[in-house]
């Protein structure tokens, strides 16, 4: 590049600067201007006066099936109660996340993104009927995480009834992929294709007094250990499937692992065999591994899958062959990362809990959440929780009950607006990011 051009585009980037180069403001000077603001507090008060409603739409949400790959028909609900929102834009792309933008008076940044999850862990045919019973109801799905689609679509509705003009933009989003099976497809898709989002809150999980800003990855294998099998006298002498396995397993279980940043290993399913007299053709195992940070969960990926080449090696070894082989398959990959405690993100995320419910005690967690993603890389991220009880999570016996589960949504707007501001009150805490390369 000749001097001129560099001057030519150092001037242009000049140009460029003002709506990046403004400083972010600090958390704390966001929330006392918010709190006070009237705008703010009768958004708060649309919400809660939007409780009972947002009740009904989360049943209603949770009896549309979104088994794992086959979230499209609730997309397509939630795309149209988004529209109906005032988003005319707003689109499904092309994994299938559920997208609107809300554009700020920034002129674009910071840009915020906001999400809950579609899919649930449930298989099609799972019966999605919401039962109710003194004010708790029970159903597959019905906090997890219905309870963070219909808290957002309640932000929304506050957000314009009250006339609310952040100065960041905000990319509201539902996705897919977030459970087991999906492997955070959403996520992956989302942050590949908006590479200027500065900052990501999940809304999934219901307590307000907990901040996820840990993302535990994970790192799945199916092991197929596979030999010539035989009788097991007339053919003594060959190796076994499950005599490897259980080498591999004895290895595997032998492994030592920091307890900081925590990291774990365990073999959670075995099977294998076809007879008590016959020598093992096929045995197979499921591994899963998990770590708080990304270094650990590889070195620990590394050594584990050596041990397995290794115990592959004795077993040949022992019968003078080279029949038994291995098979490794990853089934299971959500990357690793942490959000710094005193990072803006996580303050807005802590204080604003406090905010909407005063005197209770915020807690930081590791978890393995949508924030995985933008947390592995690099992007400030929390999850915080959609409001109301819950338990049984995962199960055909999910149960949730509303108990003032209006701070959820109170408690995101809160946080929402401290991060991208509030047009002509506060400033955006969350910093734009610098452009990627
Ligand atoms: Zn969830």
């Amino acid at each position: 590049m000749t001097s001129r051009l560099f001057i030519f585009a150092a001037a242009l980037a000049l140009m460029a600067m003002p709506a990046r180069a403004e400083p972010p403001s600090s958390v704390d000077a966001a929330l006392s201007a918010l709190v006070g603001n009237a705008k703010v507090k009768a958004a708060l008060e649309t919400i809660k006066a939007d409780d009972a409603a947002t009740f009904a739409e989360q049943k209603k949400i949770t009896e549309i099936a979104a088994p794992p790959y086959k979230e499209k028909v609730r997309a397509e609900y939630y795309l149209k109660k988004i529209q109906e929102l005032g988003f005319k834009d707003a689109s499904i792309d092309s994994e299938g996340n559920v997208i609107a933008l809300r554009k700020g008076t920034g002129g674009g940044h910071p840009k915020l993104a906001v999400a809950a999850h579609l899919d649930t862990v449930f298989p099609e045919g799972t019966d999605v009927t919401v039962r109710e019973k003194d004010g708790t109801v029970v159903a597959p799905g019905i906090g997890d995480d219905a309870r963070g689609l219909v808290a957002l679509l309640s932000v929304i509705k506050a957000m314009n009834a009250n006339d609310i003009a952040t100065v960041g933009d905000i990319m509201f989003v539902g996705d897919v992929g977030e459970e087991e099976l999906g492997n955070l497809r959403g996520m992956k898709a989302l942050f590949r294709d908006h590479t200027d989002i500065d900052g990501f809150i999940s809304i999934d999980g219901l307590e307000i007094n907990r901040v996820v800003n840990q993302a535990t990855g994970s790192h799945r294998y199916e092991m197929i250990f596979k030999g010539p099998g035989g009788h097991s006298f007339q053919e003594f002498g060959l190796p076994s499937a499950i005599h490897a396995m259980g080498r591999a397993i004895a290895k595997i279980a032998e492994l030592q692992t920091p307890s900081n940043p925590k990291t774990t290993f365990t073999v959670g399913t075995v099977s294998g065999g076809t007879s008590v007299n016959a020598i093992a053709a096929e045995a197979r195992m499921a591994v899963d591994m998990r770590s708080n940070s990304t270094d650990e969960l590889l070195k620990l990926e590394a050594r584990l899958l050596d041990l397995v080449k290794q115990a592959v090696a004795e077993e040949n070894a022992r019968w003078k062959t080279d029949k038994l082989t291995v098979e490794i398959k990853l089934i299971g990959d959500r990357p690793a990362g942490i959000v710094a405690a005193n990072s803006p993100i996580v303050q807005a995320a802590e204080k604003s809990a406090t905010a909407v419910a005063p005197g209770q005690k915020v807690t930081l967690a590791g978890s393995s959440t949508d924030s995985n993603q933008p947390m592995s890389l690099g992007i400030p991220a929390v999850t915080i929780g959609g409001g109301g009880e819950g338990g049984n999570w995962h199960s055909r016996n999910e149960w949730f009950k509303p108990t003032d589960a209006y701070l959820g949504p109170q408690r995101a707007l809160l946080a929402i607006l401290m991060l991208q501001g509030l047009d002509g009150v506060s400033k955006p805490a969350l910093a734009v990011r610098a452009a990627p390369k």
